[in-house]
Order: C-alpha cells, then sequence, then structure tokens
C-alpha cells in the first residue's frame, strides 16, 4: 500500500484541532503509520518548501510554521497520496470546497490546517525528510476488510 506524510500544521495546533483532523483521518479509514510532534524550524522548511524559498512570503511561512510544535504523520492506505491530497482541500481555505479539511476549518490561504503530500514521489522524500524508519509501524487493523472489498486488498 502507498504512504504519504501529514503535518498538522501550528494554525491547527494552535487551535486545538489536533484531534478533529485526526478523527477524520481515521474515520476514512486510513491507517496511522507514524505519528509524532516535533518543533520544526527554518533549516527544514527551506528543504520541505524549497519551490517556495523565494517567493515573499516565505519569511511569514517560516514563522507560521514555527509559531508552535507540529504534529507529522505517516498515512497508509491504497491510493492513500491522492486520497488525503483530496481530503485537504486547495491551498487557500477560503477557495478550499466544503467538506474538505481546509474548507471546514480555515479562511487562510497560509495558515491553512495541514500539509499534504502531493505525489507518491514526493511523498516518500517527504516521509524520509521527517522519520526514520524505526518510528514507522507496519500493522494491518483487524477491520481492514470493512474498509476495502477482498480483490481491493
Ligand atoms: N503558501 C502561502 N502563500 C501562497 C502559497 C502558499 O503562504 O501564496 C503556503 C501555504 O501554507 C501552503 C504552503 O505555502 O500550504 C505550500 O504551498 P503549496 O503551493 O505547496 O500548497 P499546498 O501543497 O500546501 O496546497
Ligand atoms: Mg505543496
Amino acid at each position: 500500500m502507498e504512504q504519504t506524510l501529514v503535518i498538522i500544521k501550528p494554525s491547527a495546533v494552535e487551535r486545538r484541532l489536533i484531534g478533529k483532523v485526526v478523527g477524520r483521518i481515521e474515520d476514512k479509514g486510513m491507517i496511522i503509520s507514524g505519528m509524532k510532534m516535533i518543533q520544526l524550524d527554518e533549516r527544514i522548511l527551506r528543504e520541505h518548501y524549497a519551490h517556495l524559498v523565494d517567493r515573499p512570503f516565505f519569511p511569514d511561512l517560516v514563522k507560521s510554521m514555527t509559531a508552535t510544535p507540529v504534529i507529522v504523520m505517516v498515512l497508509t492506505g491504497i491510493d492513500v497520496v491522492n486520497v488525503f491530497r483530496t481530503m485537504t482541500g486547495s491551498t487557500n481555505g477560503r477557495k478550499a470546497a466544503p467538506g474538505t479539511l481546509r474548507g471546514d476549518f480555515c479562511m487562510s490561504g497560509q495558515a491553512n490546517i495541514v500539509h499534504a503530500s502531493d505525489s507518491p514521489e514526493n511523498a516518500k522524500i517527504e516521509i524520509a525528510r521527517f522519520f526514520s524508519p524505526n518510528e514507522i509501524f507496519n500493522y494491518a487493523p483487524v477491520d481492514m476488510s470493512f474498509f476495502y472489498a477482498d480483490d481491493e486488498l
């Protein structure tokens, strides 16, 4: 099965939304294979957001992403990169569809609750950026047959 990286951003930690985000992930049937609280810093954000380092808002992005610790998670599931990206919604919370995490929980294009890997290739790189192999657990919840048909597993 595929894996993706999630960051529950300071905008959600500050607003005590960790439980709601985790609850939606669990309700959907994605497996939480890794989860921890860490403090980000400018060095790792320059790597993680390398595509944005030259943008004028980058200093504000660093400030907002370092405002509190964050929760990083590895999720496992079939097509989980795409599934969680869809669940996340458009970058700007004001444009994100209702029902998505950003659409339901924020009004900002920066303080937008969660990060979601955007491709399986980037998910592998991002997971390795934040997790060592012994922090990722390979287990199968006993209810998997209720989340997937036999021929999907
Ligand atoms: N961001 C921002 N201003 C922008 C675009 C992006 O502050 O105009 C922030 C925002 O927090 C976003 C993150 O930079 O989630 C990464 O941007 P990206 O374009 O990769 O969006 P995402 O993949 O998070 O939807
Ligand atoms: Mg992105």
